[in-house]
Formats: structure tokens, sequence, C-alpha cells
């Protein structure tokens, strides 16, 4: 049986989104990769339950998390009615719609169709009555924003969701859905988009959009799936993610690509007395509207380290000024 450290907000920092009354753990753990059926149920196991004892309390998760799709969703919801069945009420779940879930026209994208089965499919898969936060996976242009807002304003009304959230949306929409929830009365609260020192989109408008609008971001992605963390300084492992994944935005290609400002960007952390991935994880911190950034593990030890960020998230000029001068290179 798991019985939680009693120590475990002790470290923890935890911040607002936006002006919600809702706080986030600076650091949360995603599900997209490592928790699939094709992954170690024990090890899976032992993030979580190592993740919740340092204090994250917040587990993201889509429909499509797997392999195979939907097993992420299946795995965590054992383990969470297993072992951490007494911790609901200190817990925050997510979960997303809007990505290819299942065949036909009603199976991925925007309309009501698909955000209310998506969300009663997830619900059943994590065997849970709400998430704690349900996302439009990303925009959808054919769909009336309209459409969407009601759709995911219903499920709150409906009890399925306490807070709702966007991802992927530009600045422009994120204005306009923001409108529209207003109208509605929606608790729309958190926007997640990437960010990270390699992908620096958000800045370019969207940052502004959550402060006006009074929104939180956490941020996916916060290590660039692993570019910019110890995993290839000395080659790519064969466990590591470079190596088995298809992805264009991860491949040893990129590793090739980005090592040589990694190793500075590295050279940099040590100065600071922190692993790359806790300069990383730092630096994505540093604008106030991010409440928090969301990573991925495929290990323990690695979240153990990144939590460890927490303990230096101060910059001076001359550090950023030349984290700044290197990612221009
Ligand atoms: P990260 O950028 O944190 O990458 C995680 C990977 O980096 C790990 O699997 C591991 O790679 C490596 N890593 C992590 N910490 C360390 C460390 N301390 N030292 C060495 N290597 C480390 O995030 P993800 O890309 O995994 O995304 C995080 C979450 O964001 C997802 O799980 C999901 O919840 C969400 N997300 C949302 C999306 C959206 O569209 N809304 C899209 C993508 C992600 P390895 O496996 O090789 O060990």
């Amino acid at each position: 049986m798991f019985l939680a450290k009693e120590n475990r907000y002790e470290e923890m920092l935890y911040n607002r989104v936006g002006n919600s009354g809702l706080k986030l753990p600076a650091i949360s753990l995603g599900l997209w990769h490592n928790f699939g059926d094709v992954d170690s149920l024990q090890n899976q196991r032992e993030i979580i339950h190592g993740a919740f004892d340092m204090g994250i309390t917040h587990f993201d998760l889509a429909n499509n998390y797997g392999p195979p799709a939907g097993s992420a969703e299946i795995n965590f919801g054992r383990i969470l009615h297993e072992d951490l069945k007494g911790y609901r009420d200190e817990l925050i779940i997510s979960s997303k719609a809007g990505y290819y879930m299942w065949p036909g026209p009603y199976g991925e994208w925007g309309s009501k169709k698909n955000i209310v089965a998506s969300c009663d499919q997830s619900l059943r898969r994590m065997n849970l009555d709400y998430v704690d936060i349900f996302y439009h996976h990303r925009p959808d242009f054919e769909t009336p924003l309209e459409e969407t807002a009601q759709a995911l304003d219903l499920l709150v009304r409906q009890g399925k969701a306490l807070y709702i959230g966007i991802s992927n949306y530009d600045a422009t929409r994120t204005k306009e859905i923001a409108q529209l929830f207003k109208q509605l009365g929606t608790p729309f609260i958190i926007h997640q988009p990437n960010y990270n020192m390699f992908d620096r989109w958000i800045e370019d408008g969207l940052l502004d959009v959550l402060e006006e609008e009074q929104l939180g971001a956490i941020v996916f992605s916060p290590l660039a799936q692993g570019l910019l963390t110890n995993r290839y300084l000395n080659g790519v492992p064969e466990d590591s993610r470079a190596h088995r994944s298809d992805s264009p935005f991860l491949s040893e290609d990129n590793v090739e690509k980005t090592i040589a400002i990694v190793r500075k960007l590295n050279a940099i952390a040590g100065e600071r007395n922190q692993t790359l991935a806790e300069m990383a994880l730092s630096w994505n911190l540093r604008q106030k509207q991010i409440a928090s950034v969301l990573v991925g593990a495929s290990r323990l030890t690695q979240l153990q380290d990144n939590v460890a960020a927490l303990k230096n998230t101060l910059f001076s000029s001359d550090e950023l000024a030349a984290i700044d001068n290197l990612l221009k290179q």
C-alpha cells in the first residue's frame, strides 16, 4: 500500500493560475510519453508515487496519450484507484480533446459532439466523476468558436470539469475565446502552449494576451523533449526519446543540429551550480504568467533533478543576456 510522505508539501512552490482560485505546483508531470501500455507499469507507479511525494499535485493527460491512444488514462486511473484513492482531493488531474481519437467526422477537432463524447470517454478510462481541468487541445478553424466554447462550458455545468483550458491557440484566437467564455461565465483560467529556450513563440503576443485576460499558463515540453538536459551531451542513448522517436520535433538529427549550443548552455548552467535541465526550467519560470512547467520523465531520478530547479530560479541580467546571445547563434 502506498502512503505518501508527510512532508510532501514542504519543498514545492505553488503558483496561482492567472487570477483564479487555483494554484498549481511550479513543476507538473505530463503523461504523454512513458505511461502507455508499451511502458513498464512498475516504473509508472514509481514516477507517480515519487512525484506526489515531492509535492507534484498536478498530472496532465489527454485522450490520445499512450500508445495505444487511451492507455495512459487507463494506466493512470488504475494507479490512482489502487494507490492514491484517498488523495483525490489533493490532486489536479487534467485531460484534453481535439486530436484524432476515433474514426469518422466526430473523432477529433472542436465540435460539441467531439468534445462531450471525448470527455465522457476520458472519465470512463480514468474511472473518475470529474477532471479538474479540461482542455481543448488544438484550435479548430472550421467549427464556430462559439460552439467549442459552449461545449467546454457545458462540461463545467454538467460537473465533469472544474476549470477549462485551451492549448496551442495563438494570441488572436485566445483573445476571441476568452471573450466568449466571459459572456458564458465559464471558469476559463489556463493556456497550455509549448515553450522552451529553442521555441519562444509565446513571447510574441500570447504572453501579453494572457496578462491582459488575467489567465495563467502551464508550458509543455519545457526541456525541448530532453534536448535541454544532459541526456544527449555524449551522444544519443539507445533508451532516449530521440533514438526511439520518428517525430519531426525530436530525432537524432535535431540532436546533432542543437548539441553545440546545448553544450554551451550546459556550461552556463554549471556556473550557476545547476544541471542544464534545472536551468532550462528556471528560465521558463521567470515569466510571471507561467504558473507551472509541465515536464515529462522516463524515470524518477529525472523528476527529482527537475524539482531541484526550484532551488535557484533567479537570473542575473548578464546570465539572461549570455543565454539570449547563445540562442541567437
Ligand atoms: P519535456 O520537454 O520535459 O521532455 C521530457 C523528456 O526529457 C523525458 O521523457 C526525458 O527523455 C527527458 N528528461 C526530462 N527530465 C530530464 C532530466 N532531468 N535529465 C535528463 N533528461 C530528462 O516534456 P514533454 O515533451 O515530455 O512534455 C511534457 C508534457 O507536456 C507531456 O507529458 C504532456 O502532458 C504535455 N504536452 C502537451 C502537448 C499539447 O499539445 N498540449 C504536446 C506535448 C506535450 P527520455 O524519455 O529520453 O529519458
